[in-house]
């Protein structure tokens, strides 16, 4: 099979970023009188709200804590059904069960790997109005969904939306009147959901964050992630007087505070999101680092004859993953395995999971989610990724195709 350059160390598909900077802001927050819901969380909720373009950022745990709550603050209870892809992490599917919903999985778009809005509508057309509660979308791969047209069918069958934008912080799409439209901006969506894991943009460990522009939502996402608790006068059920534990008092005492709903602890600590905050400040320049990668991936695969389908060059793609459909997959992988490249696949289909095939879903009910599992490796995108690393990627894939 060739020679192939020599590299020190393997290669992931996707890795985390950690820079002295970060490493000094997590000491900086360890040794201040907060460890957890102290003035980091704040800082990065508004430099996040900024970044992305949406009035409200909550910080949580993580991003399947984020999916939680959205569902939560959107009232999902039994038997609610909620439309999304098959093509996605489970978490987005998952939310949904925690609520007592039923996941309706509707076929991706065999080009964009995205939710095909066309089979949506045909769902919706063919059940009784009101059958459907809402849609999750997912900016698989880091490629922005059409929100605005979403949002045009959403409103048509009174459906909300929650945008699963784990892949897409710093990607876009453009609306019908040319305007750059950010991934979690909340312009079209309701609710957007971002996650902190490593193999994610932006780094804390753990961590996740809700995105909105409606105050009403906002404010219940704010309870949610503390047990339900409220801390603010206007908003008590319970009387001055019962609160204070006298006729006399005139107002609610310092300690007092109202549980008004079923909350979690899905709270981020303060230290994660001083690590936020460092990451986020260089948002952009990864996003750049991965654009120039995946114009290299895709210049290299254009017209090789063992490619099927790529991620390709779109705009606004966030390039969280960069995806290539080959013939032979599992001997590619098995291939790029024994030289130290370590691809994942992205994803075995949501609906052909044991749990979910439980619900009645089986093969053959999503064929183009179908035929792309069968083809599909995500190769290493990330932005510490040295060309060296990069062609060594694309040399193995050539060498393996090469010899055969
Ligand atoms: C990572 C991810 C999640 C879940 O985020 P966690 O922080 O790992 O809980 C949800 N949806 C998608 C698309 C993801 O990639």
């Amino acid at each position: 099979m060739g020679h192939l350059t020599k590299i020190d160390k393997p290669i992931a598909y996707g890795r985390q970023n950690i820079t002295q900077e970060d490493i000094n802001c997590v000491i900086e927050a360890l040794q201040s009188d907060y460890l957890t819901q102290g003035p980091k969380i704040a800082e990065f909720e508004k430099n996040f709200a900024e970044y992305i373009g949406a009035k409200y950022a909550v910080a949580v745990s993580n991003g399947t804590a984020a999916l939680h709550l959205c569902a939560l603050a959107l009232n999902v209870a039994e038997g609610d059904k909620v439309i999304t892809t098959p093509i996605t992490f489970a978490a987005s599917a998952n939310c949904i069960r925690y609520c007592g919903g039923d996941i309706v999985f509707s076929d991706i778009d065999p080009l964009s790997y995205l939710l095909d809005i066309n089979k949506v509508r045909n769902l919706l057309e063919s059940s009784p109005r009101g059958t459907y509660k809402g849609i999750i979308p997912v900016d698989f791969a880091g490629r922005a969904v059409d929100l605005e047209a979403f949002r045009k069918l959403a409103d048509e069958y009174d459906l909300w939306i929650i945008e699963d934008a784990c892949h897409a912080p710093g990607g876009f799409f453009q609306d019908s009147l040319g305007k750059s439209q950010k991934c979690g901006n909340s312009k079209f969506a309701d609710l957007a959901i971002f996650s902190f894991h490593p193999v994610k943009h932006i780094a804390c460990g753990e961590g996740g964050m809700i995105t909105t522009d409606d105050e009403k939502l906002y404010k219940k996402l704010l309870a949610l992630r503390t047990h339900g608790i409220v801390k603010n006068e206007s908003e008590y059920t319970n009387s001055i007087e019962f609160a204070a534990g006298t006729d006399i008092a005139q107002n609610y005492p310092a300690w007092y505070m109202e549980m008004q709903t079923l909350g979690f602890n899905y709270r981020l600590t303060d230290f994660q999101a001083a690590l936020g905050i460092s990451q986020l400040g260089r948002a952009d320049e990864g996003v750049e680092k991965r654009k120039n990668i995946a114009e290299i991936y895709n210049t290299e695969f254009s017209g090789k004859n063992y490619i099927k389908g790529q991620s390709g060059l779109v705009e606004g793609h966030a390039y969280h993953l960069y995806v290539i459909e080959v013939e032979d997959r599992l001997g590619l992988y098995n291939y790029l395995r024994e030289n130290k490249i370590f691809a994942q696949i992205h994803y075995i289909p949501c609906h052909l999971m044991p749990y979910y095939k439980q619900y009645g879903w089986k093969e053959g009910d999503m064929p183009i989610a179908e035929s792309y599992y069968k083809n599909c490796i995500s190769l290493p995108m990330y932005p510490t990724l040295s060309s060296v690393e990069q062609n060594y990627v694309i040399e193995c894939i050539n060498s393996y195709y090469g010899s055969k």
